[in-house]
């Protein structure tokens, strides 16, 4: 389609054969914008180990990869495959991250955003406090993320009555990512980002790692102490290295 090559022409390389951009906060977000802009609805994926992983045995989570606008390097694991491959200068850009600054993109533009996952009230929770740290920020609605993939196109219509540009979806990989691939443009959003478990640190309800933990890059393992059924992800890592490994520089 014509006008999508100057969103989409950032530098991207391959891990595990799955495309990573290697852009940072600010390209992300100036991406973010031009995307609205343009409007026509794309996807951003925000890749980490786990979910790469996944992909290796699930066509529709790989075909989201390969064509989103933009995959982000969202965990460690991701940032210490592209070492490997020469690209030292590329650090995270997480979902987290993602959601707290395009709400402040929001606050200073009117970018309209709705939250859609996790439990019920917690995408309102986060919304409220987002709105307490970027004044003025324009999240137009918010709905929990517990209905069955039947209810898909329901609840995307259900979205779309509250007309916004950006979508965020925190229902887990790779659910989020399907619902962002088959509804997305019936919720008329330009932007669609899956961002995991983002919901659940702005509610207050999971903490983010202290500052320490987070230098040393540890963030996963803290999480993995609060909450011990994220061991399904952990159990994925030794695979990640070794595709890794294997796939050489
Ligand atoms: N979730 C949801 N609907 C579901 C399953 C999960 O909205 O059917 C939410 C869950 O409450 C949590 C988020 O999805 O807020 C998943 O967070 P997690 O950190 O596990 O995401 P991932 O690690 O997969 O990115």
């Amino acid at each position: 389609m014509t006008g999508q090559a100057s969103v989409t022409d950032l530098p991207s390389t391959t891990v595990l054969g799955l495309p990573v951009s290697l852009v940072d906060m600010g390209a992300t977000i100036e991406t973010v914008a031009r995307l609205v802009e343009a409007g026509q609805p794309r996807w951003i994926v925000t890749a980490d180990a786990a979910g790469m992983v996944q992909a290796q045995d699930d066509p529709a989570l790989a075909e989201a990869y390969r064509t989103a606008a933009l995959v982000t390097p969202d965990s460690q694991g991701v940032v210490w495959a592209l070492r490997r491959k020469g690209y030292p200068g590329i650090g995270r850009v997480s979902g987290v991250d993602i959601v707290d600054q395009v709400c402040r993109l929001s606050s200073e533009t009117g970018v309209r955003i709705f939250f859609l996952g996790a439990a019920p009230g917690v995408a309102e929770e986060a919304a409220e406090r987002l709105r307490l740290r970027h004044p003025g920020c324009n999240i137009v609605g918010t709905r929990h993320g517990y209905f069955p993939a039947d209810d898909d196109a329901l609840v995307a219509n259900e979205v779309a009555a509250s007309r916004p540009d950006v979508l965020f979806v925190a229902m887990g990989i790779p659910r989020q990512e399907t619902f962002i691939v088959r509804c997305l443009a019936l919720t008329g959003a330009k932007v669609g980002v899956g961002v995991g478990g983002s919901f659940d640190v702005f509610s207050g309800r999971v903490k983010r790692a202290p500052g320490l933990v987070r230098a040393l890059k540890l963030e996963w393992l803290w999480r993995l102490a609060l909450n011990p059924s994220k061991i399904g992800k952990v159990r994925l890592l030794p695979r990640f290295v070794r595709l890794v490994l294997k796939e050489g520089r």
